[in-house]
């Protein structure tokens, strides 16, 4: 690229929808913005996925400013490279606005600081598809789609190494022109930084080589989703692992299990964030390898919390690979308020010594609802209209994110809704996948 003429650095925030938003200046004020920050507007957080504005207590009062953080800023590559950063939202005198995603995982982390010292180490492990690729038989994780997707897959590693993610896996999987992306764990407020990115930087990458990338939940009500998964341990301040207990049957340290009973008691109260489309509710359901209970699962791929297989053999090794994944979410969310969700349930859970209940080895969509009841398990919400009534009648997700954040999520959420309340199913994964 020239030097000569003008450069923008661009600030984005990842916002209620889960995109990502922002605006751009010169690149050589970039010092005094760290300081400033760059104009927002509160009704902003109301655009939903559709851009239709959802109900907005805000109107067309006020101003917040949008901070870059120095931590997150790397050279976007592509034709035309561009200075990029996410912010923070906040007030004018520099307050963490109560309705920034980033703030609100950031408050979440420092919580599960302050009641364990425990530090988060995760991994965002995603499914995406390639619109308007025919399908093809004898694809499911072969080689031949491997092959195709080299030319992009490649170049997508590329970025996601100049943007500071590790990348840890790339494959072709089950579905229809469908590929997965691991990313190596990062500690904190990073790995939902690192999500973010991917989402952003498979967009730029595969888009500028003319194809079409979506990871929305699903394309197709009969076919299967693009998972989430969030795979999670601890470690303390001097990075020691506190995931693991050789003694526990299972593995897991009493940190570990306490944070997952909170996650699985509170799970149909938090699903609204952790699936927040309509559509997130075709994929939550039995035998699409997703999720559909409250359970957790030992090396079980249809369980709301799946503890993973370590392939280390020495106990060092082990107690630093031992961790779990969080399978009920998916890419409508923003992965900060997927973050800040599992931890302020998992803080939950720890404060109230919340035990999970036993890893799950069967299938639960065969169980009666009073066998399901008996065993400590529930059908998880099936549609986002019941997952928001759960959302906002709970006292406890009140307690974690403010009335006012619960009450402007909801009526976001309804916003969308409406938007595509006249379609039909496949008409309503069509807009998502557009925007995805
Ligand atoms: N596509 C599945 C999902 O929606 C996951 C398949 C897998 O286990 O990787 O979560
Ligand atoms: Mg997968």
């Amino acid at each position: 690229m020239s030097d000569e003429g003008q450069r923008l650095s661009f600030v984005g925030t990842s916002d209620l929808a889960g995109l990502i938003r922002g605006k751009s200046f010169p690149e050589g004020e970039w010092a005094k913005r760290t300081r400033r920050g760059i104009g927002w507007t509160p009704t902003n957080v109301q655009i939903t996925c559709f851009d239709a504005i959802a109900e907005t207590p805000f109107g067309s009062l006020g101003d917040l400013v949008l901070v870059p953080d120095e931590t997150t800023r790397f050279r976007l590559g592509g034709a035309r490279p561009l200075d990029f950063s996410l912010g923070d939202i906040r007030s004018l005198e520099g307050e963490p606005w109560d309705f920034c995603t980033r703030s609100l995982a950031r408050k979440a982390l420092n919580q599960l600081h302050e009641v364990a010292g425990a530090h988060v180490v995760a991994a965002y492990e995603h499914e995406f598809q390639l619109r308007d690729v025919p399908a093809r038989r004898g694809d499911s994780y072969g080689f031949k789609g491997f092959r195709d997707a080299q030319a992009w897959a490649e170049p997508l590693m590329d970025a996601l190494t100049a943007a500071g993610i590790v990348p840890d896996s790339f494959m072709k999987e089950y579905g229809p022109g469908q590929y997965e992306v691991v990313m190596k764990p990062a500690q904190g407020l990073a790995a939902a930084d690192n999500a973010a990115l991917l989402r952003l930087l498979t967009h730029d990458v595969l888009g500028g080589l003319g194809l079409k990338p979506t990871f929305a939940p699903i394309l197709d009500p009969d076919s299967v989703g693009n998972g989430l998964h969030v795979h999670m341990s601890f470690v303390d301040d001097g990075g020691t692992p506190l995931t693991h207990d050789a003694t526990d049957p299972h593995g897991l340290s009493p940190l570990t299990r306490h944070f997952i009973g909170g996650v699985l008691t509170y799970l149909d109260q938090i699903l609204a964030l952790l699936a927040p489309s309509e559509i997130s509710y075709l994929r939550l359901t039995p035998h699409r390898w997703s999720a559909a209970f409250n359970n957790l699962g030992y090396r079980d791929r249809e369980a709301s919390v799946r503890i993973c297989p370590v392939t280390a053999q020495d106990p060092e090794g082990i107690a630093k690979q031992f961790n779990f994944e969080l399978r009920a979410a998916d890419c409508a969310a923003s992965p900060f308020l997927t973050m800040a969700a599992m931890v302020f349930a998992g803080v939950q859970g720890i404060r109230d010594r919340i035990d999970p209940p036993a890893p799950t080895q069967e299938d639960l969509s065969l169980l009666t609802p009073e066998a399901l009841e008996a065993k400590g398990f529930r059908r998880l919400p099936t549609s986002l209209d019941e997952a928001l009534k759960r959302f906002s009648g709970s006292a406890m997700v009140r307690q974690w994110f403010g009335d006012g954040f619960v009450d402007l999520y909801t009526a976001h959420k309804r916003g969308e809704m409406a938007a595509i309340a006249d379609l039909d199913w496949r008409a309503k994964c069509d807009r998502y996948a557009e925007v995805y």
